[in-house]
């Protein structure tokens, strides 16, 4: 099967398959030892659900309609339900399962009931059944009991899915799958960067693999070329074996890079840092030798809880951050939330989610929030070289609004005498074609800029990033993309404001040469991409590339485009 290639490498293993119906679940077999203790699990869960119903009666808003009491009575039942309780607390006992896998079983038996009966009113009821087990399953996925599924005897598992969000595959970093297939999704899209930034191959737009693969399968992933192949026969595994251990061994002559300093041949030296979701993601940063960190995401601290995060709780995040990177650059990014990557509880799903109260909209929507993290980012700012990013600004209002933010927290700040750091640098990040066609205010109100080339390349050609069915036309050479990234950095220089790229285009070796060409020094990346960005780097001399680089400005024909950016590229 083909699907687009969006983390490279080649793993061997067996297919897992995540359930295919909105609850994604997954089946892992326990030992017998722990089967008692994921029955206690399971109860707990039932209890803290029925205790959460409960709860929800007596604090009935006042405007609810009559119903809200019999709605909550037929879910207290739905929850009570011998299916529900005894049948798969029975099946966990018996089979050895994991108590998510029991009840999404249990739940598909007892919908077909439901949807066996002829009145429209039951039958319908079974929507009533799946909104309970969500509400069961969250509780379950949210407890510290939750156990990964282990790969036994060593065995590689290839996780199957239909999607994943951003925010589930963070939940699922742990379980250290040797591959990532999903049957929607796009090249940049979130799931996508973190599938890229766990170094485990991943193909997405896969269309039916979830429903053409079955458990245990043995599938070969070719993260680099999107292609997978099932119960392949003895030859090809063979071949795929060979290539396996070629390119692990590749990767481990590029660690011998990790503290060579980046710079061209004619000895010009370029700035890589490094990308990164959590505090947790900071070995990673070491180990591929980033000089900064050019991209936190500090909204990954926001996403699969119920409880955001407090001012204590960012500030301890960031400072760990802030002092791990010992004076080096720490670019934190307030809070993106919104498109694909939504709070938990988020009730409203508006109709076009990139376009709609996403990043600073929603920051500037939900000040308490904005102050909050405004305060523990300055707090933290005494701690090493923190600059603040501030995603999806469009234009002079929003930065007008985002400044006075910033202004009015650093007196709250002075006025209780908490210290910060006073020349602390504010940037925005160009993203939004807007953006890029108003460079004249963006370099005058803010200290520096970043290019989030992800979500430009989307806006500008109206091509939604995580929708497989247009990923063909996500194209980082269309010509105006290539007009609008020299515009940015061409004005970026002019103006002597610092430019980096935050977006994928920057740990994409292909594109290397090309940005080094329009006078981009500093890349920020995927830290499993920095070492290979690090190899360009140190072949290019960057007296030859200028005159390819003017050509491919003046090419319209994208064929014309390609051919010029394989010759820049001819030595890689
Ligand atoms: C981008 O849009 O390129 C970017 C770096 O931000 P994100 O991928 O988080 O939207
Ligand atoms: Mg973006």
């Amino acid at each position: 099967m083909h699907g687009i290639p969006v983390s490279s490498g080649i793993a061997i293993g067996y297919a897992h398959l995540l359930s295919h119906t909105a609850l994604e679940v997954v089946h892992y077999v326990l030992p017998r030892n722990l089967v008692h203790e994921e029955i206690a699990r399971f109860d707990a869960a039932l209890e803290s659900t029925r205790n959460e119903l409960e709860g929800l009666r007596s604090n009935r808003p006042v405007y609810a309609a009559a119903e809200f009491d019999a709605f909550l009575d037929l879910h207290l039942m739905i929850l009570a339900d011998e299916h529900i309780t005894l049948t798969s607390r029975k099946m966990i006992e018996h089979e050895q399962c994991n108590a998510e896998w029991a009840l999404k079983v249990q739940m598909d038996a007892l919908v077909a009931e439901f949807e066996a009966f002829e009145d429209a009113y039951l039958s319908e009821r079974k929507t009533d059944v799946v909104q309970v087990v969500e509400r069961v399953l969250k509780k379950l996925t949210g407890q510290p009991g939750y156990v990964p599924p282990v790969d036994n005897q060593g065995v590689k598992m290839i996780l199957v899915a239909h999607d994943v969000s951003p925010a589930d595959l963070i939940q699922l970093k742990p379980h250290q799958f040797a591959a990532i297939l999903t049957d929607l999704g796009g090249a940049t899209s979130h799931t996508a960067i973190i599938a890229r930034g766990l170094s485990t191959p991943c193909v997405v737009g896969l269309h039916h693999a979830r429903q053409l693969l079955r458990e245990n399968d043995l599938v070969i992933v070719d993260g680099t070329q999107g292609v997978i192949m099932v119960n392949p026969e003895e030859p090809v595994l063979v071949e795929y074996r060979l290539l396996q251990s070629q390119w692990e061994e590749e990767r481990k002559k590029l660690r011998r890079l990790k503290t060579t300093p980046a710079q061209t041949l004619d000895g010009t030296a370029i700035e890589l840092h490094a990308n990164i979701e959590l505090p947790d993601d900071l070995p990673e940063v070491f180990e591929n030798g980033a000089t900064g960190i050019g991209l936190f995401r500090s909204e990954f601290l926001f996403l699969n809880r119920d409880v955001l995060p407090d001012e204590e709780e960012q500030f301890t995040a960031y400072r760990r951050v802030a002092e791990s990177m010992k004076g080096m650059p720490v670019t934190i990014r307030t809070f993106d939330l919104g498109a694909d990557k939504q709070l938990n509880g988020a009730q409203r799903v508006a109709s076009n989610p990139a376009l709609g109260l996403r990043a600073i909209r929603f920051c500037l929507a939900e000040p308490q929030l904005f102050r909050t993290q405004l305060r523990a980012l300055l707090r933290a700012s005494l701690y090493g070289n923190v600059k603040i990013l501030i995603p999806m600004l469009s234009g002079a209002s929003e930065i007008n609004q985002t400044l006075q933010f910033i202004t009015d927290t650093r007196k709250r700040l002075d006025e209780e005498g908490i210290p910060y750091d006073r020349q602390i640098k504010i940037g925005g990040m160009i993203e939004i074609p807007a953006a890029a066609l108003s460079m004249d205010t963006f370099v005058k109100k803010l200290d520096f800029l970043s290019i989030g080339t992800n979500d430009l390349i989307q806006y500008t050609l109206a091509v939604d990033r995580t929708d497989e069915e247009v990923a063909h036309l996500y194209d980082p050479l269309h010509p105006a993309v290539l007009f609008l990234l020299s515009h940015i950095i061409g004005s970026a220089i002019k103006a002597a404001v610092p430019i980096s790229v935050c977006g994928e285009m920057a740990g994409n070796v292909s594109y290397t040469r090309l940005l080094l060409g329009f006078g981009l020094r500093n890349f920020s990346m995927n830290p499993s991409q920095l070492l290979p960005v690090k190899q360009c780097v140190l072949g290019t001399d960057l007296s030859e590339i200028s005159t390819l680089m003017q050509r491919m400005l003046r090419a319209n024909d994208p064929n014309k485009i390609r051919e010029l950016l394989e010759k820049l590229n001819c030595n890689l």
